[in-house]
């Protein structure tokens, strides 16, 4: 029999309620601590599930680590009638045990090989530990740092975000799940748009026009999908007026009409039942109409489908082959990842002991900080030189919460602490404060912090925001670090010896108050388990910078949103200075970011020859090749990440500023140079019309190279039609 066929069969000899149980996700503890007498506890039991619908649910949340799910897995076959394994899902979002820095950060690599390396990792670490499908990539493209998810995606550009999404899921996925138990299905999310949540403010209204929401917000996922991803996730927030969960436009209409999607479409947490909060259900049973309307399979953390379907069909408003198909699906899953021959699938304690957070894995995740960390301003102060007596002052210094949010599964005592990889690297020369917590600052802190500076010749300061105050429900209007932490700074800077930040938080901060005051200023991120010792190679030069934004840096949070790809108005600003009054313009702030998309430095310093065009026009089916040499001018070996941006100077609708169409990352030792190329096609200079049509227009291009979006080349060229 087919595998279809042999699902299909499942399907037939399954009652109503078993199927409508396959829809519903448990969460843990959904039976005591006993196990299996059918006793239901904690969460489950205050959404009224009963014992019944625990024995034929299709899938677990947040349940991790070999034993348990082995032994939650046996009971459940025991008591299935039907044989049907469940499938355990969780948030392996940058790493399981072994903590890669946050998605943001990883996009700063702009290493997309490394992603990928980070995705397989963590998946072989989640798998070995039964976990079977991973909330991630989240693809949500982002350009309002007070939102605290901004840390979950990987940054303004819709490109690169594509790309990146791409490897994660190949990563997590691999190309045979069935037959390598390493790997986990990637669930992509939150579909659609969370990204663009009003104010910056969680779980908020979205509303865009459906050409913006094809150009910029839909690529990621898209391409996650394009890569193969089994799952998606509905997002909390509205699209023109009605909740995802709820959308059949969003969710029946574009991504299983239009794109053919026909993996599982999973809610978000409770995101059924929030449908009555939106305003858009009376109650759970119309929030469950909408929802299976919608076509949304699997129910995560409220009862609505299994208190409310059953019912829903009897009455003849919902159609049971909904249903059937939406179970279909979820078997479909379960067939794919092997879980009908074998439902331990790779969970294995013994392995589980071996390979989780093992040597080869943080080496990995090591180099993923490395490369994510973004130099921000140097004025000589790095690298640090040997034999500088250094004070490392500041809340990071010996914390272990550099892991970052969404890293459950981690162990922040673990984690590589900066003081302690840097005493390793700087010896005797270094001494160490706190200097202040996170929100407060002491006398005695303070003076501790003095006398430890007093002492050295460069003052290295640790500071950030704790990791709870950036992702899900961590949106803030105020994106400096706190009080505390910058009266800090003004301390040290009284002290008039060379000062260094090294900042560890999980979106683009307004860096008044440190910027101006610094030498040098290193945008750790949280860098995950090997943190502390990726950093300390950088500021000893061990290894150099080479992490470059990928989200802008505003200058003052009155200019959010602020990003790099955005329109011109009528009255663009001249580069110059204007005494123009009417010209777009702020009153007490320049328009531009304090640092671009692209934007990073390096110890050593690239320059760009002439660039050059293989000619000055491109007709569809040809290809124009733009060339330029890039040299190292300094004097260690270091990255350069050459960026290409296009410009469409007049299209039917008004295109960006720049956009990012491709990017090389060249290594050069010292003297070095290279030329670099890039191949620039018709399908390139595609965008959405107004008419929705996906086309190009004939006329005049800029085509712009160079090291961030803001410092380019820049030469024309004309597509012919
Ligand atoms: C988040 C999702 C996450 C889910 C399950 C929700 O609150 O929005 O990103 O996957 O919880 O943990």
């Amino acid at each position: 029999m087919s595998e279809q066929r042999r699902l299909e069969h499942i399907l037939r000899k399954m009652t109503l309620d078993e199927k409508i149980a396959q829809l519903q996700q448990l969460a843990a503890p959904f039976y005591d601590e006993a196990g299996d007498d059918g006793q239901i506890t904690g969460p489950m039991e205050s959404l009224g599930i009963t014992a019944e619908t625990v024995t034929n649910a299709g899938s677990v949340l947040g349940v991790a680590g070999a034993e348990k799910v082995i032994s939650v897995q046996r009971t459940h076959m025991a008591n299935n009638r039907h044989g049907i394994p469940l499938l355990f899902m969780a948030d392996i979002v940058h790493g399981f045990k072994t903590i890669f820095p946050i998605p943001l950060a990883m996009g700063c690599s702009w290493d997309l090989e490394l992603a990928e390396r980070s995705a397989e990792i963590a998946a072989k670490e989640a798998a070995v530990s039964g976990l079977h499908v991973t909330f991630a990539p989240m693809a949500d493209l982002v350009r309002d740092p007070r939102w605290g998810r901004v840390m979950e995606s990987t940054g303004e550009d819709p490109y690169l975000n594509a790309l990146f999404a791409r490897a994660m899921v190949r990563g997590f996925q691999g190309t045979d799940l069935k037959n390598d138990t390493g790997r986990v299905a990637s669930c992509v999310k939150h579909f659609a748009a969370y990204g663009l949540a009003e104010g910056g403010r969680e779980y908020n209204t979205v509303d865009l026009s459906e050409r913006q929401l094809r150009e910029y917000y839909l690529p990621a996922y898209k391409a996650a999908l394009d890569e193969g991803a089994e799952m998606v996730m509905t997002s909390f927030n509205t699209v023109e007026g009605i909740p995802a969960s709820g959308n059949v436009k969003l969710m029946r209409d574009l991504l299983r009409g239009e794109w053919g999607f026909d993996g599982v479409v999973i809610s978000d947490w409770a995101a059924i039942g929030e449908l009555i909060a939106h305003g858009v259900a009376e109650d759970d049973r119309e929030a469950a109409l909408k929802a299976i309307h919608a076509g949304v399979d699997i129910d995560m953390m409220t009862s609505a489908y299994v208190l409310e379907l059953a019912r829903l069909v009897s009455d003849g408003l919902v159609d049971e082959s909904l249903i059937d198909e939406a179970v279909l699906r979820i078997l479909r899953l379960k067939e794919k990842l092997g879980l009908f021959e074998n439902p331990l699938r790779g969970a294995d304690p013994e392995a589980e002991r071996e390979v989780v957070y093992c040597k080869e894995h943080l080496e990995a995740a090591k180099e993923l900080a490395v490369k994510s960390c973004v130099l921000l301003k140097n004025e000589g102060a790095l690298p640090l030189r040997q034999g500088q007596r250094i004070a490392l002052i500041g809340p990071f210094v010996q914390s272990g919460d550099i892991l970052g949010n969404w890293s459950w599964t981690g162990s922040r005592e673990t984690a590589v602490r900066l003081g302690t990889a840097m005493e390793a690297l700087g010896g005797s020369g270094l001494v160490v404060a706190e200097g202040c917590g996170i929100h407060d600052i002491t006398e005695l802190q303070l003076e501790e912090a003095l006398n430890a500076a007093g002492e050295a010749d460069v003052i290295v300061l640790a500071l950030g925001e704790a990791s709870e105050m950036s992702g899900e429900a961590a949106s803030r209007t105020n994106i400096k670090l706190p009080d505390a932490q910058l009266k800090l700074v003004q301390s040290m800077k009284r002290l008039g010896k060379p000062m260094v930040a090294v900042l560890f938080n999980g979106r683009p901060l307004d860096l008044h108050g440190i910027y101006e005051e610094a030498d040098a200023v290193l945008e750790a991120w949280f860098p995950g388990s090997a943190g502390g010792a990726a950093i300390a190679d950088l500021l000893y030069g061990v290894a150099n910078p080479s992490g470059r934004l990928t989200m802008s840096f505003p200058t003052t949070v009155g200019q959010i949103p602020v990003y790099y790809n955005h329109f011109n108005t009528g009255r663009p600003k001249p580069a110059e200075d204007t005494e123009e009054k009417y010209v777009s313009h702020y009153l007490d702030s320049p328009n531009a970011p304090l640092f671009p998309f692209g934007y990073g430095l390096s110890y050593s310093s690239f320059s760009y020859g002439e660039l050059a065009l293989s000619s000055a026009s491109l007709k569809a089916g040809q290809t124009l090749q733009a060339k330029v040499r890039v040299s190292n001018d300094g004097s260690m070996a270091g990255t350069e990440t050459v960026q290409l941006y296009i410009r469409d100077v007049s299209g039917e609708v008004v295109r960006p500023v720049k956009e990012l169409k491709d990017f090389r990352q060249v290594m050069l030792a010292p003297g070095e140079s290279a030329e670099v190329a890039f191949e620039i096609t018709e399908a390139q200079l595609r965008y959405h019309h107004s008419d929705l049509s996906f086309t190009s227009d004939a006329g005049k291009f800029e085509l712009h190279v160079g090291g961030n979006s803001r410092d380019t080349l820049q030469s024309v060229f004309r597509l012919e039609q």
